[in-house]
């Protein structure tokens, strides 16, 4: 079985003279494996007649075509999107509690809530315009989907909170307030409590954070009378806090809702989920939905790569975790700061002085508006600070929120003069930007674009680097995979780098020290100088009240249930951090 999947955003159709036609043997041997379409000029590539030799692939100049020869028999799409486009196999079906779904970027996730929302009709790989009718529908159902379907829309009501909260702003003008009175159904007071929306109710939508949006959107779907609840990415924007409540909000709600929840912060996802599904396949070009799984099985078996039930292989390579976090450099400092203050819009701001030694990486933890990235900006020398200095050293920063300049494509940006070609090649390959350089970045993913910024940012040369929320929007995977990148690069260069970040998992697997804020958000907050990573730690998750422990089979880091007997010995005992050094 083989799948032939063209990026109709990059193919240039006619401007490259369709290579792709002339290049392919099977084309040469007089058979049309590769036409041009009548209607839109897009090449057009056979799955039958194609014998998976990939020379397109080689000879395109655009790199916008894709061939996978599937080692695995996975039948028939549920859903594809059009001729050689994405494509996905099978259907999660939510089951009573939390239901979380695992996997990459581009793999599949937001395409199946969109489907088990009806916001889309399974066509099962048919690209022909005319919709499948009732009675074929059912009958290429399974006998459970075929309940599902039936039943939403007839006696099941489904609720649903986006994934790209932003859209949300382009469709309502008006106050937070307004927003809640429009998708009342008698809950509304209830949620505004639950949310703590208070503050916010008054301002417009374009006026909120992008987390007090975040917080706004989830409120909405909660507050909707429905039987299944449908949450995709939830924690984009929020802090470990503010994570951690909405966890256990959906988790209280799954005991009498049918909740699903698709979402890369690993730690949150298994503590909210009571099952999972886990996808795989290749990004943007198909992905396969497992059975269903227990959470804690499941993600270790995502860890792993290997399907048991399924017995499938589906990565190369496992994703391991240590048993021992990130350990303090015993190098001397590099430089330092002094203690700093800064005062603007009523909110006050002091940070200890501190140092950065060589290799290191230093940890910035806290919760949201503590001014977090204003120390980073000072530090930067972005800001000047009303007391004290930021450090004097040539610095690299890389947004909290980055802007994606228009007309402008990754290759042009990534050919500056300045940047260190070994750094440029290393970042380029493993966080898999190479694909991406003919594309403009106005026209980026917020996970692509974010891929695109951390690789400028640590290419170029500088004595230290400032990386402000880097995981966002990035998958798993893309996590795991920057904490090793960014792992290598500062042990072996001797360079150091500030890394704010709110996925513990992340900060825990880069980290050597922490600094940790805290305070009173929106009015004072707090930086202490870099602490050692345990005292850091412990500090840092007794401020939010929340206590890890480790999976005693793969070792990942796994929040403990509020109340339970572990959480209150661990927080008695003062160890709310697992870490060993
Ligand atoms: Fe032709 Fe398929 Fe080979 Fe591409 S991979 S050149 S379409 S046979």
């Amino acid at each position: 079985m083989r799948i032939a999947v063209i990026d109709r955003d990059l193919c240039t159709r006619e401007k490259c003279g369709y290579v792709c036609e002339k290049v392919c043997p099977v084309n040469r041997m007089g058979k049309e494996c590769v036409v041009t379409e009548e209607e839109g000029r897009y090449p057009v590539i056979s799955e039958q007649l194609c014998i998976g030799c990939g020379i397109c692939v080689k000879k395109c100049p655009m790199s916008c075509i894709s061939i996978i020869n599937l080692k695995e028999e996975i039948g028939s799409p549920l859903y594809q999107y059009g001729v050689n486009a994405f494509r996905i196999h099978g259907m999660p079906l939510p089951k009573d509690g939390v239901t979380g779904l695992v996997g990459k970027n581009g793999i599949g996730k937001t395409t199946s809530l969109r489907i088990l929302t009806k916001q889309l009709r399974p066509n099962f790989g048919s690209t022909k315009r005319k919709k499948i009718s009732d009675e074929d529908l059912m009958a290429k159902f399974t006998m459970e989907q075929r309940r599902y379907w039936e039943a939403l829309g007839s006696t099941a009501k489904a609720s649903y909170k986006p994934q790209n909260v932003e859209q949300i702003r382009g469709v309502f003008d008006g106050t937070a307030a307004e927003l809640l009175r429009k998708f009342d159904e008698g809950r509304k007071d209830e949620v505004i409590g639950k949310f703590q929306l208070e503050k916010i109710l008054g301002r417009k939508l374009s006026q909120l954070s992008g987390g007090e949006m975040q917080k706004l959107a989830i409120a909405v779907a909660y507050m909707k009378n429905a039987d299944i609840y449908f949450f995709d990415e939830p924690t984009n924007y929020l802090d470990i806090a503010e994570r951690m409540k909405i966890a256990v909000l959906l988790k209280e709600f799954g005991e009498k809702k049918k909740v699903m929840l698709a979402e890369h912060d690993l730690a949150i996802l298994d503590y909210a989920s009571d099952y999972v599904y886990l996808f795989w396949g290749d990004e943007n070009v198909y992905g396969v939905v497992s059975n269903v799984k227990n959470v804690r099985g499941g993600i270790n078996e995502y860890l792993s790569g290997f399907l048991k039930d399924e017995n499938i292989k589906f990565r190369e390579r496992e994703i391991v975790f240590s048993r021992f976090s990130e350990g303090e450099r015993k190098k001397p400092p590099k430089f330092s700061y002094s203690p700093m203050k800064k005062a603007y819009n009523g909110f006050a701001l002091s940070c200890d002085g501190g140092d950065v030694r060589e290799g290191e990486i230093v940890g910035i933890v806290g919760r949201n508006a503590l001014g977090k990235s204003t120390f980073v900006k000072m530090l930067a020398g972005v800001e000047k600070p009303d007391e004290g200095e930021g450090g004097q050293f040539k610095v690299s920063y890389k947004p909290q929120y980055i802007k994606a300049e228009e007309g402008v494509t990754v290759e042009q940006l990534l050919s500056a003069k300045d940047l260190n070609a070994s750094v440029l090649n290393e970042c380029r390959r493993r966080l898999d930007v190479n694909r991406l350089l003919l594309k403009e970045l106005d026209e980026l993913s917020g996970g692509e674009l974010q891929r695109v910024a951390i690789t400028l940012a640590l290419s170029r040369e500088a004595d230290i680097y400032l990386l402000d929320e880097p995981s966002a929007f990035l998958d798993i995977e893309q996590r795991l995979n920057l904490g090793d990148l960014l792992r290598a690069i500062f042990s072996d260069s001797g360079k150091s780098a500030f890394v704010v970040d709110h996925d513990v998992v992340f900060v825990d697997a880069i980290a050597s020290r922490l600094v940790v804020f805290d305070g009173e958000q929106s009015s004072r907050g707090h930086a202490s100088a870099p602490l050692k990573k345990r005292d850091g730690m412990n500090a840092f998750l007794k401020l939010v009240d929340v206590s890890m422990r480790r999976d005693k089979d793969s070792n990942r880091p796994r929040i403990n249930k509020p109340g339970s007997v572990l959480d209150r010995e661990q927080k008695e005992s003062g160890s709310y951090y697992y870490g060993e050094n």
